[in-house]
């Protein structure tokens, strides 16, 4: 049994990698907790130093790292140069402040002292998408790590190279062996995994129907869960919104990696003034975009990451100009080799349809007409996921107000595409999951919130 790893640019297989035996398994549990009751006694300012050597390494060597995500999963190559830069710049910024972070909060009570403390938990399973290889597994590992806890990858079998050279990066930069370990497995050697007592908790970032299966398995368990999961990002175009920049900001929030990102613009929903323009710019922005080789540093738009994955976006294109949306640009599968599907405009999407109800994971944009304000919210929110959204409007304020209190989502932007930041925490609502990563609230999922009462 073994874990394949394919080129999606070229159809090509890369690598095979021996699936681990139950007693692999074991064992790589047990060294992940042996190396946790040693580095969970390191000072929160002696586990930043190999915090900071990773973030360096991940700098020096942001070719390499590159090349392996774009090889594995066809991330055009800039794309992967930016998520090896962010992956550095989060480790820097938990190296700079998970202190601060997980400093004991005094609270005034009728105790002699009484605080809080933020302890670690143990070793926390990660179970991680191919879509930001190395990122999804920074985003978590980096808080995680610094509140103390020791880490196992379950990474998606296609990046399972972008698994190993993260395990192996750690290891250089002089985090404890075995601290964190990359585990190659499948699906159904999850329980096994959630089972041993050592394994104190979960996070997964991945569809709603894996997130589902891993949380009962869990929660059957007692175990902690955190669950970043899909999405359908609607994005409110305004009357008074600033054409260019909306059609910008949704054309790279919709095309980013492929269109492959839980957090990428799904739905535009512009209001009856301005959709004829919208749509034409937009239109005009996808036609312009340059599909092609990964490598090349002029492509923006890469292939899908595995054949399956375009199969079912093309049925979703389909099946929706089946119930009567536009097809204004796309929706054709390119001949020649590799997954790559073409940058696709749907007009006229309505509720009923796949463009609409179900989370696109490709590079497809789905124009929704609103007559005002008010229906293109109810458009907005008229979604099981609860990801991201964002509104475009000249006034500020008036934006501000839809971001703050009439979007259902997790994070709500005002003239400007979604996107993760270490400083500002990230996660959904509804069928988009539960937790926060990033910022305080991240390096927070993961700890024992312990009260000490002196009396
Ligand atoms: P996926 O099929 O859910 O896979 C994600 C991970 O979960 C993979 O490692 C997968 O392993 C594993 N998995 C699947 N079913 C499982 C089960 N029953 N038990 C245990 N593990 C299981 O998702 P994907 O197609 O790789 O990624 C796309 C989805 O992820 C989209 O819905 C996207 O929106 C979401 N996503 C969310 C975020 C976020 O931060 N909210 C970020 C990125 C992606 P196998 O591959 O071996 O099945």
């Amino acid at each position: 049994m073994a874990l394949v790893s394919t080129n999606p640019a070229t159809g090509e297989t890369l690598a095979h990698y021996p699936v681990m035996s139950a007693a692999e398994v074991q064992e790589a549990i047990a060294e992940a907790h042996a190396a946790f009751e040693v580095w969970r006694t390191w000072p929160v300012r002696r586990r930043a130093e190999p915090m900071r050597r990773a973030a360096l390494l991940l700098r020096d060597e942001v070719a390499a790292q590159a090349r392996l995500i774009s090889e594995e999963m066809g991330k055009p190559i800039k794309q992967a140069r930016a998520e090896v830069e962010k992956c550095a710049w989060v480790c820097d910024y938990y190296a700079e402040h998970a202190e601060a972070l997980l400093a004991p909060q005094r609270v005034q009570t009728d105790a002699y002292k009484s605080f809080v403390s933020y302890r670690p938990l143990g070793v926390v399973l990660a179970v991680m998408p191919w879509n930001f290889p190395l990122w999804q597994t920074f985003r978590f590992a980096a808080p995680s790590l610094m509140a103390g806890n020791g880490a196992l990858l379950k990474h998606a079998p296609n990046v399972t190279g972008c698994a190993l050279a993260t395990e192996a990066l750690l290891r250089r930069a002089g985090f404890p062996e075995g601290l964190f370990r990359a585990l190659r497995i499948e699906v159904d050697q999850v329980e096994g995994v959630l089972d041993h007592p050592h394994v104190v908790a979960a996070t997964l970032t991945g569809s709603t129907r894996a997130g589902a299966a891993v949380a009962a398995l869990a929660g059957a368990r007692l175990k902690k869960t955190v669950l970043e999961l899909g999405g359908s990002d609607p994005y409110v175009i305004l009357e008074d919104a600033e054409l260019e920049l909306a059609v910008e900001a949704c054309a790279v929030g919709r095309l980013q990696n492929s269109g492959q990102s839980c957090i990428a613009a799904k739905r535009f929903i512009v209001v009856a003034p301005l959709v004829e323009r919208f749509t034409e710019r937009l239109v005009a922005r996808f036609r312009a975009c340059c599909m092609g080789d990964p490598r090349d540093e002029a492509t923006e738009l890469g292939p899908q990451a595995r054949e399956d994955l375009r199969e079912a976006l093309h049925r979703q294109v389909t099946r929706s100009v089946e119930a009567g949306a536009e097809l204004l640009l796309g929706g054709t599968l390119p001949e020649g080799p590799g997954y790559f599907y073409p940058a696709t405009v749907l007009g006229g999407v309505r509720p009923g349809m796949p463009a609409f109800d179900e989370e696109t994971f490709g590079p497809v944009a789905a124009i929704v007409r609103a007559e005002d304000e008010e229906e293109a919210i109810a458009l907005a929110n008229r979604s099981p996921y609860g990801l991201g959204a964002a509104v475009f409007t000249r006034d500020r304020s008036r934006g501000e107000r839809i971001a703050e209190e009439r979007l259902e989502a997790g994070s709500c932007f005002v003239n400007a595409f979604v996107r993760s930041d270490p400083r500002l925490p990230f996660g959904g609502i509804k069928r988009s999951g539960y937790g926060r990563e990033l910022a305080a609230f991240g390096i927070h999922e993961f700890v024992n919130v312990k009260t000490v009462y002196v009396a």
